[in-house]
């Protein structure tokens, strides 16, 4: 068996009953082979990033001890974007459910289909405010910097991101 792994999530609705779909996905990446979640962010309420007239998303953020590989973690997130009834159509449609792994330990991976860390995550705050929440000192292992000071880096920018139960 593999060493265990900590791996972090970002999970995202922002179709049908998006909180309960998060946290419907949280208990199923738990029930996972050999995965338990170790520790979850708050969640936030954000304003969809990239695209035009979408609904806004719940988001959030959870770690994972997992023995499974990079690989084999991924197609088992898809599997459950996929029983959730997500469909495909064009990139960064409205979605019921979206499975992203951030982080895998310190890993840098970059194949056809997985490159981690997600190349994403530091340009977008509805993935920085709850890496900090979850793991302020975290070092990202390409740039070398904290969740908090990434999440510095573009203070002044837009994209709302509220905490729920705030809003
Ligand atoms: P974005 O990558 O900008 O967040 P998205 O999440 O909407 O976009 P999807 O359509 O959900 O993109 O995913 C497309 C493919 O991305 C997946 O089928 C998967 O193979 C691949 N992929 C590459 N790196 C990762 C990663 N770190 N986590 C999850 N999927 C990844
Ligand atoms: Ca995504
Ligand atoms: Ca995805």
């Amino acid at each position: 068996m593999l060493t265990k792994e900590t791996a972090y999530i970002g999970i995202g609705s922002n179709l049908g009953d998006k909180l309960n779909n998060c946290r419907k996905a949280i208990d199923l990446t738990g029930r996972m082979p050999d995965t338990r979640v170790t520790a979850q962010s708050r969640f936030y309420r954000t304003e969809p990033v990239g695209v035009e007239g979408q609904d806004w998303y719940v988001n959030c953020v959870i770690s994972l001890s997992s023995g499974l590989s990079a690989q084999d973690l991924k197609e088992k997130l898809l599997g459950i974007e996929k029983i959730m009834g997500r469909e495909r159509m064009r990139k960064w449609d409205s979605r019921t459910i979206d499975l992203d792994i951030l982080l895998y330990g310190q890993k840098v991976i970059k194949e056809e289909n997985l490159t981690v860390p997600h190349p994403l995550m530091h340009l977008r705050r509805f993935v920085l405010e709850p890496m900090v929440n979850l793991a302020p000192d975290l070092i990202h292992p390409v740039l070398g910097k904290s969740m908090a000071g990434l999440l510095e880096d573009f203070r002044e920018q837009g994209q709302d991101v509220i905490p729920l139960g705030e809003a």
